[in-house]
């Protein structure tokens, strides 16, 4: 028998090494050297049984201590000798295997499932609401295909006059423990029973109108009530109305998920709104009384005189109300923008030309500019048509 070469140095690893770093190696040695990879090739298979027996005992902190104690010694009782009469039974290999080939052995990945009481799975449903109807709350008729117990079997799934028996390959427990020779050991193996499925009993004649399932589906008419204030993405938990639990689990749960839709005019965030609203340049000069359309309906703000453009300012109170306390409320910020008429009349053209005058006269501020130009410095006062020419460059 050759000489055993010391478990860290098989891995690669320090004799300090944590328990991830230990498993980081090992992953990386299997994935090599892992027979499936390297078909026929004896010298994979050896490196492969041999990373596996260092990662079973330096990944058990029981035996690893006592490798670190003892060396191979500690695991020499009576094994035999060699790779192949080592006992793999105690370390848990499904979870690296899992990761790296899908399910080696067959059913790593149900391990664990019993016939101990399941809660059954949440179902999930959408429903569309209106901006205002989330933020002032709504009630809404969803329909839901909802299992039901079966009504000729009472839930039992058997046919009428019979009764679901024990399960004689797991005896009623729902799991079966299996030993697997493999080319590195025995591998013991917890799998969801096969026969009945890890319920522990066994219908031998299944109830016609659930098929055994226990279950029908009906469909039904529910009203979810959504609280003032409810977001978009946000669920109702409709409690015990999704799919059955077994082995007398409860229900699981429907969450109905709020899908709300866009307004024209308002944005939220979280508790605000936010509208833009416009004013005209004589009420954002002189001051004055605007509408503002807020989801309480239009109110009446007092505009301040020389109001800027994008002045935003807060209206308190107006915004959504809170999930927790639908009276507080969050507030409605609007941000004026001076409005720019675009169809003057005659008249007014000239009002404008006249208020322009009296002002700032800008309709003569480049007139006014040019002129001042050709005084300084005459004949290169044609600045308009070289601009137009350097535009056409872009
Ligand atoms: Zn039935
Ligand atoms: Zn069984």
């Amino acid at each position: 028998m050759a000489e055993k070469r010391d478990y860290y140095e098989v891995l690669g690893v320090d004799k300090n090494a944590d328990d991830a770093t230990i498993k980081k190696a090992y992953r990386a040695l299997a994935k090599k050297y892992h027979p499936d990879m390297n078909p026929g090739d004896k010298d994979a298979e050896v490196k492969f049984k041999e990373a596996s027996e260092a990662y079973a005992v330096l990944s058990d902190a029981e035996k690893r201590k006592q490798y670190d104690q003892f060396g191979h010694a500690a695991f020499e009782n009576g094994a035999g000798g060699g790779y192949g009469g080592f006992d793999f039974s105690g370390a848990d290999f499904s979870d690296i295997f899992g990761d790296i080939f899908g399910d080696l052995f067959g059913g790593g990945r149900s391990r664990g499932r019993s016939n101990g009481p399941m809660k059954g799975a949440n179902l999930r449903t959408r429903v569309n609401m209106t901006f205002e109807e989330a933020v002032f709350g709504v009630t809404k008729e969803i329909e839901l295909n909802v299992k039901e117990p079966c009504p000729t079997c009472k839930g039992s799934g058997a046919k009428p006059g019979t009764s679901p028996e024990t399960c004689t390959k797991c005896g009623g427990k729902g799991q079966v423990v299996f030993s697997q020779q493999s080319f590195f050991g025995t591998v013991r193996n917890v799998q969801t029973c096969p026969d009945c499925g890890g319920t522990g009993k066994i219908i031998k004649e299944k109830c016609m109108d659930c098929r055994g399932t226990g279950y029908v589906s009906i469909r039904k008419k529910y009203s979810v009530e959504f609280p003032a204030g409810v977001d978009n993405g946000q669920c109702k938990r409709m409690s015990g109305l999704g799919e059955p639990g077994q082995n007398g689990g409860p229900r699981g749960d429907v969450l109905v998920e709020a899908v709300v839709g866009s307004h024209p005019i308002f944005q939220r965030q979280d508790r605000d709104i936010f509208s833009t609203v416009p004013m005209s340049y004589a009420v954002a000069c002189l001051g004055g009384e605007i509408i503002i359309d807020t989801v309480d309906g239009p109110v009446v703000y007092e505009v301040k005189p020389g109001t800027a453009t994008d002045t935003r300012i807060r209206l308190r109170g107006k915004g959504v109300p809170s999930l927790r306390d639908p009276k507080s409320r969050g507030d409605h910020y609007v941000t004026l923008v001076i409005q720019v008429p675009t169809k003057l009349t005659h008249e007014a053209k000239e009002l404008l030309k006249q208020f322009d005058q009296m002002t700032d006269d800008s309709l003569n501020a480049a007139e006014k500019f040019r002129a001042s130009r050709k005084e300084d410095n005459s004949g290169t006062a044609d600045g308009a048509g070289g601009k137009k020419k350097r535009k056409k460059l872009f």
